[in-house]
């Protein structure tokens, strides 16, 4: 986070190349500049190099600052940029459209350089202590993988996704059997160091980037697999069975095996108004429950509403 750290990337927009080299030239000693004149190029531009901060002129051809701003706003990939406005146009009406519009700040010209460089330093450790604190929000202490919070957010973003679309979503909760004895039997720590284990394990099964896996609690993991059928959802579930089998993670005391294995529900459905994305979860949970009665070790499946549509597999 300190000024020594990654360095720094700063988009300059503005249809004018003489402010740009003008900015450009006190902001490069400590950052890379990048630019644009085209105000209709900004979005994609700042979607594909994800700056740290943008510096936005207001007015330009075709779509003023202020847009270009708005717009940014409404983005997910791009929301969390800091806006910067510089512009001669320091009457306060100016002002207060440029923070409506979701800017940080506000710097007229003619441009002191000297705080210039403040105010774009201030909003980009801003934004990197954000970025941390979000990270570290959504990310589980013991295993590094995403927790119930992020489970949920990314659930309930394709739920939505698979509403507009009438896309199948799959979602997959994971029990470890016997694990209290697994912590009796071999301690805590070996408790730990197997939960990171299988997160590790579960992370490397996953088969496409959009699939997401998560701490759901304790001894619990949970899969969301977008635009993913029930079979490929049950083939996921396989290679899951089958990464963790190949761990091979003594456990003495199960009673199902001599090594560390996996219970799972395994639901899906095409996304509806009327369901809330949480059913889906207690689908699978019931799943889950009856994976665990009918003798452990083993995947129970159905599309949502649930009727088992495999036989307990072992
Ligand atoms: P079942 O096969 O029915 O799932 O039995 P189980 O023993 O796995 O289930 P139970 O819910 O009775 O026990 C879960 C255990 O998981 C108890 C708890 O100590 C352990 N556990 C939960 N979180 C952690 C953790 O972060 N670290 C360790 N080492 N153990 C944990
Ligand atoms: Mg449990
Ligand atoms: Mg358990």
């Amino acid at each position: 986070m300190s000024r020594e750290t990654a360095p720094t990337t700063v988009l300059v927009i503005d249809d004018e190349p003489t402010n740009i080299e003008v900015l450009a030239n006190l902001l490069q000693p400590d950052h890379r500049v990048l630019f644009t004149t085209d105000p209709g190029k900004a979005l994609a531009m700042a979607e594909q190099k994800d700056p740290d901060l943008i510096l936005m002129d207001v007015i330009m051809p075709g779509m003023d600052g202020y847009e270009v701003c708005r717009r940014l706003k409404k983005h997910p990939t791009t929301r969390d940029i800091p806006v910067i406005f510089v512009t001669a146009m320091g009457e306060e009406q100016f002002e207060t459209i440029g923070f409506e519009a979701g800017g940080v700040d506000y710097i007229t010209k003619p441009i002191k350089p000297h705080l210039l460089r403040a105010r774009v330093q201030t909003h980009i450790d801003l934004k990197r202590k954000n970025d941390l604190l979000k990270r570290l929000a959504s990310i589980d202490g013991l295993t590094g993988i995403p927790n119930r919070r992020s489970l949920d957010e990314f659930l309930f973003q394709e739920w939505h996704r698979g509403v507009r679309h009438e896309t199948r979503l799959s979602a997959m909760l994971i029990d470890v059997d016997y694990f209290k004895r697994f912590n009796d039997s071999r301690g805590h720590q070996a408790g730990d160091q197997c939960l990171r284990q299988l997160a590790e394990a579960l992370t490397r099964s996953l088969e496409r980037k959009t699939d997401l896996v998560a701490r759901y609690g304790g001894e619990e993991f949970a899969c969301v697999l977008p635009e993913t059928p029930l079979q490929g959802a049950i083939h996921t579930a396989e290679k899951i069975q089958q990464a963790v089998a190949a761990l091979a993670i003594p456990h003495p005391d199960s009673a199902v095996s001599g090594i560390v294995t996996l219970s799972m529900g395994v639901v899906s459905i095409t996304p509806r108004r009327g369901v809330e994305p949480e059913e889906l979860l207690n689908a699978a949970d019931r799943l889950l429950y009856l994976a665990k009665q009918s003798g452990r070790n083993q995947i129970q499946s159905a599309p949502y509403p649930e009727k088992p549509d495999h036989a307990p597999t072992s």
